[in-house]
């Protein structure tokens, strides 16, 4: 509970219709994608980053947990109030402040909408590439925090290379910036790059400095179903080896095809038990010629049927495809564990036939989808959890996957971060030094730990 006294000075910092103690607004507040509930005492819509630096002087002098937000669309729990205290929802620092054509730069507030600032770029000729599946809910501040990654990032990176620089309030109310608007700048430590992925500890996003990309002339999405597996996986090996970076080469197992058949009106033939959507772009004369070499490496690996879009409505249908899968697993199945290990992309058949051995020994059902051309599997673990031992066999399955990655030097997490769910594995990856290194970071800028408290690390 907080006390009237601090509802009142919340309410002096950003006006009394921002702060709520309404049971309904904090139950919307009180959960992400993960589905896992913890109530806040108050949700906070603060409208100005000097109201947001007030807010944290306040909460550091009265040692009150502040938990920021997006859309609350992670998956491992970065944005859950899992101490009670402030939730502060960012989503009204919502504006494009500036798309700067002539320098390739933009300039935004941590509430706007990742597809609603690729739009806006894409109207003046302009390319963000970063396109987590989320894009159409999630915000820029919560795609900066867990650095958050996407089908295109195979070719163009993820969210930290597009980052040049950052306003940011400090945990103890101080507002800094750091990095500009160039394409070089060595003063001093790089803490644009330090907050990328920092999941809400270290620092609260109030503006951002993107850098940006002409956009491709032209791009060609195409769709390849494989009659096993192996065949799909070993397939993006080859095209990689073939010297062609595709902008995306999205990756579904049999199960996955299965649920998002069994959920939608998917289109592809039974005989299909993996698939891939692939998609180059470009000047349109290289993305044809990039396509028939695809289509000719992945030929001899048991391609079942190969699917060229030839329009944009075509290539938004295959895409509908893989946008649909996280609603059909949950729909088809309610109680999945969401991972997302990243290994050497030349290791991903490998690591496919792990999770495979893994879900035979246990009976449990395993599903696999993903960014395989970058190494980056969504591996999900299906449950029933009424069901007696299911749950203890998804948590031997879980640790089995990541030890699996790890072995072949993968990590845990390619995009989705720790926040709570993967802290108890946090030690399969990190050693104890380099856990007490970034710990001492944190507690050096967060010394009364306010800001998202209990997040990534395991607490000692
Ligand atoms: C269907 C679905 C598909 C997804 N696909 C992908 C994908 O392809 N790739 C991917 O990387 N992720 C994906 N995600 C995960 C999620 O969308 C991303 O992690 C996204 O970046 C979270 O953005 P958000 O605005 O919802 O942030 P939230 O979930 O609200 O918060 C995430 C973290 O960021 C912190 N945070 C939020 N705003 C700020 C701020 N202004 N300052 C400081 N910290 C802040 C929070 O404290 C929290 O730790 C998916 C999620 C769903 C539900």
């Amino acid at each position: 509970m907080l006390s009237e006294k601090i509802i009142k000075q919340l309410q002096r910092i950003v006006g009394a219709e921002y702060v709520s103690t309404a049971k309904a607004d904090l139950i919307c507040y009180s959960y992400d994608a993960t589905q896992q509930q913890y109530l806040p005492n108050v949700v906070v819509h603060p409208g100005r980053t000097e109201e947001v630096a007030q807010l944290m002087l306040l909460a550091n002098a009265e040692k009150i947990p502040v938990f920021p937000r997006g859309s609350g669309s992670g998956f491992t729990g970065g944005s859950l109030p899992i101490a009670g205290g402030i939730v502060l929802a960012m989503t009204r620092l919502d504006r494009i402040v500036e798309i700067d054509a002539d320098n390739l730069v933009a300039t935004v507030e941590p509430g706007v909408v990742t597809e609603q600032f690729q739009k806006a770029v894409e109207k003046v000729g302009l390319f963000y590439p970063p396109d987590p599946a989320s894009l159409k809910f999630s915000t820029l501040g919560g795609n900066v925090a867990e650095c958050a990654g996407g089908p295109r990032c195979v070719k163009y990176g993820v969210t930290k290379d597009f980052i040049l620089g950052l306003e940011i309030v400090t945990p103890t109310g101080d507002i800094i910036r750091t990095g500009g608007p160039t394409m070089k700048g060595v003063v001093g430590y790089d803490l644009t790059k330090l907050m990328c992925g920092s999941e809400g500890t270290l620092g609260i996003i109030t503006k951002i400095i993107i850098k940006l990309l002409p956009l491709p002339e032209a791009k060609k999405t195409m769709l390849v179903l494989f009659a096993s597996i192996d065949g799909a996986a070993q397939a993006v090996s080859a095209i990689i080896r073939g010297k062609i970076i595709p902008t995306t080469l999205e990756f579904m197992d049999a199960a996955t095809i299965a649920c998002v058949r069994q959920a939608t009106d998917l289109d592809v033939p039974e005989s299909a038990k993996a698939l891939l959507i692939i998609e180059v772009d470009g000047d349109r004369e290289m993305i044809d010629k990039q396509a028939q070499k695809i289509a000719a490496i992945v030929q001899p690996l048991g391609v079942v049927e190969t699917r060229i879009a030839e329009t944009s409505a075509e290539s938004e249908a295959l895409w509908q495809i893989r946008r649909s899968v996280s609603a059909s697993l949950r729909k088809v199945n309610p109680d999945k564990f969401n991972e997302d290990i990243c290994v050497p992309r030349s290791k991903v058949p490998e690591m496919i036939r792990k999770v495979e051995a893994i879900s035979a020994e246990l009976g449990i059902s395993i599903v696999n989808f993903g960014h395989a051309g970058d190494g980056n599997i969504h591996v999900n673990v299906m449950i029933d959890r009424k069901r007696p031992g299911q749950l203890e066999k998804a948590e031997r399955a879980i640790e089995a996957v990541f030890k699996g990655a790890l072995a072949l030097g993968g990590t845990m997490s390619g995009e989705h971060g720790v926040g709570i769910m993967k802290s108890p594995y946090i030690n399969l990856e990190l050693s104890a030094e380099a856990q007490s290194y970034m710990e001492t970071i944190k507690k050096a800028l967060d010394p009364n730990n306010v800001l998202n408290p209990g997040k990534i690390f395991l607490q000692r």
